[in-house]
Formats: C-alpha cells, sequence, structure tokens
C-alpha cells in the first residue's frame, strides 16, 4: 500500500515530528497555511472519517487528547482550530485520516 502517511509514521519519509505516542503522530505540515499548522495523524491506517469504525473511537479521542497537548507545548493559549478534511468536496489530498491543527494568529468566526 502507498501511504505518504503510513511512510512518515514509519519513518521512511522524513517528517518534523511535534508528538507521539502509542496511538498517534503529529508532524508540521509540509505547506503551511497558518503560522502553527501540524497534521495529527492515528498511527493506524484509516482512510477517511468515512472509514472509522466503533473499533477506532479509542484512536479518535487520542488524536484530541494529543491536540490539547500539542496546543500547550506550542503556545497556543489564545486557541487553535482542528479541522479534518474527508473526501473529494472538501479537498482530501490525502487517503489517510488526518486533522490540522491550527493557529498562531486570529482566525475570526469563519470557517476558514
Ligand atoms: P488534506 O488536503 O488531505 O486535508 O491535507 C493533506 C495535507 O498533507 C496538506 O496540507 C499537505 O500540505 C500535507 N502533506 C502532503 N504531503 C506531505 C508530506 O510528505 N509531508 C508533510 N509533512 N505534509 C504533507
Ligand atoms: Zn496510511
Amino acid at each position: 500500500m502507498d501511504c505518504i502517511f503510513c511512510e512518515i509514521i514509519k519513518g521512511n519519509i522524513p517528517s518534523t515530528k511535534v508528538y507521539e505516542d502509542d496511538f498517534v503522530t503529529a508532524f508540521n505540515d509540509l505547506n503551511p497555511q497558518m503560522p502553527v499548522h501540524v497534521l495529527i495523524v492515528p498511527k493506524k491506517h484509516i482512510a477517511s472519517c468515512n472509514d472509522i469504525t466503533e473499533d477506532d473511537a479509542l484512536i479518535v479521542g487520542k488524536v484530541f487528547l494529543a491536540a490539547k497537548e500539542i496546543a500547550k507545548k506550542l503556545g497556543l493559549d489564545n486557541g487553535y482550530r482542528i479541522i479534518n478534511n474527508c473526501g473529494k468536496d472538501a479537498g482530501q489530498t490525502v487517503g489517510h485520516l488526518h486533522f490540522h491543527l491550527l493557529g498562531g494568529k486570529t482566525m475570526g468566526e469563519k470557517i476558514i
């Protein structure tokens, strides 16, 4: 299986990791859209939000616990945004479930 994020998780493709635990890896996005732009990725290959099963509920919970830790570590004391793109209309380009953690400047009320 050809999956960029699985290769990053295994360390076969370099990345700047900012967090890792048994369930989750997080690294800086290659093409940052904000001063802080981290991708939080479950270690298990799950293709998208549509492919999450009941058995994955713990993993998804761990993603959000990781987000909280990363935000604290990176000093996002004024807040941050978490985005998941699911499927073509949302612009999902990598077929391994991931959550964008964005922060470091005021984003306002609008969605992006
Ligand atoms: P998506 O559009 O699927 O929600 O987000 C995929 C993200 O992965 C994009 O923001 C893109 O910049 C990032 N990305 C793609 N390939 C790589 C890579 O090889 N390394 C890193 N660090 N980020 C990547
Ligand atoms: Zn994968």
